[in-house]
């Protein structure tokens, strides 16, 4: 990539200048809320026993080297993607035939498609459906030719959780600022300028879809009518809760929208339906104000997407009844559904007609090859010549080496790389019908950068790999009539940059391996 004609970026710092881009990233970082709850790793369970604390969350020092022209695709095609993923949660018969080759290999998907049959069997109430995806990538070029454009290649696109939108924001807020006050002395040529860092609208922009759903709700449905809410439903612990409050402050400050923050252990025992109410509103009963009682429009899931979240058949009742209300989700079950890393197989297949079937009407041919020209080699893992070949590939250490195997899950730490393959296929035993729930997919290897991390209180300056996240809000309609099927809302909502160093396999900010970043253009 064309940042190897920069040797020397990030620049080396003197002790000084070193201690002066530190002490304004620290203080910076917490007046802004550039901040997560430290790890008891970090911060002993002893020494913060009421979690009190705040640290500066995982930031690299410099603003990393990016190429314009992968930045600029990855944001043009967002809508796109939006569009694409709107189709496929809406099209039930499509999305039917994929999940029930996975239903008996994978319980998770088994118990979300069954709450899906159980509330279209009662009749779904709440016609609109909120999508805040990110479309992953990493840059990827053509080692046989030298001098090739840099291009992206998606890692996966997530419907559900996608998170990072607060402190991504943060972080170009906090190089930008760095900038503006001498904390990086000048390169040869001159790298960070106001014109390379470019201005990331990713609060605001999520910010402003869920306000947008909540004002398509509509008025209350109870009666008497009640005050209406935007609902998150979190995790608890929540050690980025940071990033989710840089939201929940805009939705407040800008649009005098209320939220309020539900664990999703407590679901049940918070919200309610009436059970009188055939439009079945969703009551959210705060424990903070016992008898004010609010109505909520959007229910924001940051939670229910890892099945450890689901510890007894009252958390599967609890996705039910968030499910079957009239509250606006983000995502609802088919839409976190159509995230599924089996889907980004199926549309990868090379020659696959999916991508013309869901695009073609809002889309060129040409715009369409675009898409899908960001697609890295995807497999499935079953009887077909493709998954033939990828077992294949999965068994043998000398081949697998250049590869990542995927179960259907989320939020990091899932995956298995590498070397680690056949002995993790071999431990599934005899029953190939296992291997089902997972695919293969071709390592991507993007070229490695310098830059330094900030993480736990320590810098870390080496070879480093990015991965950027592009944000898209999509509000759309569906139902049974084709007439109905509408896309009300589609934007491009900014970017997250996130970077890790190069030998690890991972880079889950909050799973505990990289940094959050932002691009400087090249
Ligand atoms: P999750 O939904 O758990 O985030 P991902 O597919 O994003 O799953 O994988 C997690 C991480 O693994 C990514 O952020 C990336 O660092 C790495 N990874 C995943 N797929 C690839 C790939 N094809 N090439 C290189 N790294 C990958
Ligand atoms: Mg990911
Ligand atoms: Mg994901």
């Amino acid at each position: 990539m064309a940042a190897s004609l920069y040797p020397d970026y990030p620049p080396n710092l003197t002790a000084e200048q070193s201690d002066y881009l530190l002490t304004n990233l620290k203080d910076w970082s917490i007046l802004n809320g550039l901040a997560v709850r430290p790890s008891f790793s970090f911060v002993s369970e002893a020494l913060d026993p009421s979690r009190s604390l705040a640290v500066t969350a995982p930031v690299t020092l410099f603003p990393s080297l990016f190429p314009r022209v992968c930045f600029e695709e990855a944001r043009a095609i967002q809508k796109a993607y939006n569009e694409l993923y709107a189709l496929i949660a809406r099209d039930e018969d499509w999305l039917q035939e994929i999940v029930e080759e996975l239903v008996d290999v994978d319980d998770f998907i088994a118990n979300l498609w069954n709450i899906h049959l159980t509330v279209k069997k009662e009749g779904y109430v709440q016609p609109l459906s909120l999508g805040i995806f990110r479309s992953d990538y990493m840059v990827h070029k053509d080692p046989s030719h030298a001098d090739s454009k840099p291009q992206i290649r998606q890692v996966e696109f997530n419907t559900i959780a996608s998170s990072f939108g607060g402190l991504a924001a943060k972080v170009s807020g906090l190089h930008s600022h760095l900038l503006s006050i001498s904390a990086y002395p000048p390169t040869a040529p001159s790298l960070i300028t106001k014109a390379t860092l470019p201005p990331n609208p990713s609060v605001k922009s999520i910010s402003r879809g869920l306000v947008t759903a909540h004002k398509a709700y509509g008025p209350s449905k109870a009666k008497p009518q009640l005050p209406l809410c935007i609902l998150f439903v979190v995790q608890d612990p929540e050690n980025n809760a940071f990033d989710q409050h840089a939201l929940a402050s805009t939705i407040f400050e800008e649009h005098d929208v209320l939220t309020f923050r539900l664990p999703f252990h407590k679901a049940l025992e918070h919200t309610r339906i009436p059970e009188d109410l055939t439009s079945r509103p969703l009551i959210y009963e705060p424990p903070h104000s016992p008898g004010i009682i609010y109505e909520v429009t959007t229910l924001y899931f940051r939670a229910g997407y890892a099945p450890t979240e689901y510890t007894s058949s009252k958390s599967w009742e609890a996705r039910l009844h968030l499910e079957r209300s009239a509250a606006i989700k983000c995502p609802s079950i088919l839409t976190h559904l159509a995230g599924s890393k089996k889907i980004q197989q199926i549309l990868a297949t090379p020659s696959s007609p999916h991508l013309e079937r869901f695009l073609a009407t809002t889309a060129s041919a040409e715009f369409i090859e675009r898409v899908r020209a960001t697609f890295a080699a995807i497999y499935p893992l079953d009887g077909t010549p493709a998954g033939k070949y990828a077992i294949d590939i999965a068994t043998d250490p000398d081949k697998a080496k250049g590869y990542v195997l995927k179960p259907q899950r989320e939020g990091g730490g899932n995956n298995i790389y590498g070397l680690k393959i056949p002995p993790f296929i071999r431990s599934l035993g005899n029953d190939s019908r296992k291997y089902r729930g997972h695919i293969l997919m071709e390592l991507i290897e993007p070229p490695a950068l310098r830059n330094s991390i900030f993480r736990n209180g320590e810098v870390r300056s080496g070879e480093v790999i990015g991965e950027l996240g592009v944000y898209g809000v999509c509000l759309w309609q569906h139902g049974h009539d084709v007439a109905e099927l509408k896309t009300l809302e589609n934007w491009e909502a900014g970017y997250l940059l996130r970077t890790k160093g190069r030998e690890s396999e991972e880079g889950g900010v909050a799973a505990g391996f990289g940094a959050v970043d932002s691009v400087c253009l090249i």
